[in-house]
């Protein structure tokens, strides 16, 4: 991004279940450098998983992250000049990223089940949050023009192979990872018609003019992939700020399973939350 542009940051958490202290520490960060640089912080609902995403856990994120101590002046509780700040009522957005890649052929639809996908795989997929290393299978299909909407199938982005995505960290310093081995055709678009998180989150930081993106470190080969993104789609790349992730003493990360770990959790406990802020794990 470029200097002038007004410091935009963002907080994006998924109402999938309670926040816990790694979210506190990393939020409490994307605040701090909002607050230093003069600039905006906002709050996005990221809500697309319609599965996994719960209205108790919505209320619950904007009450957690309240008593901790953050503020936020753009979001679905308090609007703002990009709304709607909720990614579930954000889809229009995301058809047209689509149609964008699918006319200018970044994409293509993919029929691998996830079965098939994880036993083609070509090399163990170590995180568990990532995606299996996609084998190609139905990378040469030339039909994606032929399709008016993406339901159906997954969609999965072309990565230049062997091309070499770097950028620098502004936590962690200098990142580089290769495309095609690092990681391969990612799904921008799910076969149970959601926008994939990869997709949504390149267009909403567009669309919302985030200048920074603060959040876990968990998320570094992700940042490889959304730059690809936003080249293809014409996008700004925003500065990235990974913090590290809290681990506990066996050094697990801490997810948001571990009700114990839960800032609610914590709070009805009778944690402050210097405390959780603070906390060793
Ligand atoms: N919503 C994502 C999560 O809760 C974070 C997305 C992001 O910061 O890019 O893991």
């Amino acid at each position: 991004m470029t200097d002038s542009s007004p410091y935009r940051g963002r907080l994006a958490p998924s109402p999938t279940g309670y926040l816990h202290v790694g979210h506190a520490r990393t939020f409490w960060v994307a605040a701090q450098r909002a607050a230093q640089h003069g600039g905006t912080l906002i709050l996005r609902n990221e809500d697309l998983d319609r599965q996994r995403c719960r209205p108790e856990f919505v209320h619950a994120m904007y009450e957690d992250l309240h008593w901790l101590g953050l503020h936020w002046s753009e979001g679905p509780d308090c609007g703002g000049p990009y709304e709607p700040y909720s990614q579930s009522q954000r889809r229009d957005f995301y058809v047209e990223a689509w149609r964008k890649l699918r006319d200018s052929g970044f994409i293509y639809p993919c029929t691998c089940s996830r079965k098939d996908v994880a036993e083609a795989a070509s090399a163990p997929n170590n995180e568990a949050d990532d995606e299996p290393l996609y084998s190609g299978k139905c990378r040469a299909r030339s039909d994606a023009a032929q399709w008016t909407v993406p339901a159906g199938v997954n969609w999965r982005f072309r990565v230049p192979d062997r091309e070499e995505v770097a950028f620098n960290d502004r936590h962690l310093g200098a990142q580089h990872y290769v495309a095609g081995s690092d990681f391969g055709d990612f799904v921008i678009w799910r076969r149970d018609d959601v926008p994939a998180y990869q997709l949504a989150v390149v267009v909403d930081d567009a669309a919302m003019r985030i200048t920074e993106v603060v959040r876990g470190a968990d998320l570094l080969k992700s940042t490889a992939r959304q730059i690809l993104l936003c080249r293809a789609l014409g996008a700004p790349v925003p500065d990235h700020y990974h913090c590290d992730l809290v681990r506990d003493k066996a050094g697990l990360r801490l997810a948001k399973r571990h009700h114990a770990l839960s800032i609610r959790g914590l709070r009805e406990s009778g944690w402050t939350p210097e405390q959780v802020l603070e906390m060793q794990a």
